[in-house]
């Protein structure tokens, strides 16, 4: 299936929820979904009543839309989620949360994923000093993700730093902005996470 390129503000309200999708305006009174909160389309206003499937859906797609992951790539994330030991829902958030532009993200170096993902294909960075352009990959414990000597110099980049240095840093990276760099240093756990997603609804949906 092919990558959405529609409005960002459309899967917000689509979904009724917040999914920050589009950086500072996200924050501010600009956004859509503070101004009209109702589902898109003609009979948006009209749709209330969800049955347990569609609150199941509507919470996968809720995820997906807020890492911005493409459907099958997003059911692969989940089978390996169910593979590993503990709980399944949260095994695919810590999954969800270690994509290489999640990180970048994280890290503070985009304002939005869809920016991170951007600077992770323009290769902006380094994976364990090694060039890597890829946003989906999984990091692991020890992985180390830096900033590019070359794109050190950038304005962008030295705004999107200084804003970094006072932002809330998650437990399970070491970030340190000196090097530009970030250290994944634990596995996120469901409290690192600071979306409400209800992921046992996702399970169910995929465990029928
Ligand atoms: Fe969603 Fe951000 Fe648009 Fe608001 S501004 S509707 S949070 S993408």
């Amino acid at each position: 299936m092919a990558r959405y390129t529609g409005a960002s503000c459309k899967l917000c309200r689509r979904e009724g929820k917040k999914l920050f999708l589009k950086g500072d305006r996200c924050l501010s009174d600009k956004c859509a979904l503070s101004r009209r909160a109702t589902v898109p389309g003609q009979h948006g206003a009209g749709r209330k009543n969800v049955k347990e499937y569609g609150l199941q859906l509507r919470e996968k797609q809720t995820a997906r839309r807020y890492y911005g992951v493409q459907e099958k790539q997003f059911k692969g994330y989940y089978v390996q989620a169910d593979k590993k030991e503990g709980i399944t829902g949260e095994n695919l958030l810590s999954i969800l949360e270690r994509r290489f532009d999640n990180v970048v993200y994280r890290m503070g170096l985009a304002t939005s994923r869809k920016e991170a993902r951007q600077l992770v294909r323009h290769a902006h960075f380094t994976l364990n000093g090694k060039k890597a352009d890829i946003p989906s990959i999984i990091l692991k414990v020890g992985d180390v993700v830096a900033l590019k000597e070359k794109s050190r110099g950038s304005e962008k980049f030295k705004a999107l730093i200084e804003d970094a240095a006072t932002a809330v840093k998650p437990k399970w990276l070491d970030i340190d902005l000196d090097a530009i760099s970030a250290k994944v240093i634990a596995l996120p756990q469901r409290d690192d996470i600071d979306f409400p997603f209800e992921e046992q609804l996702i399970v169910e949906l995929y465990s029928k």
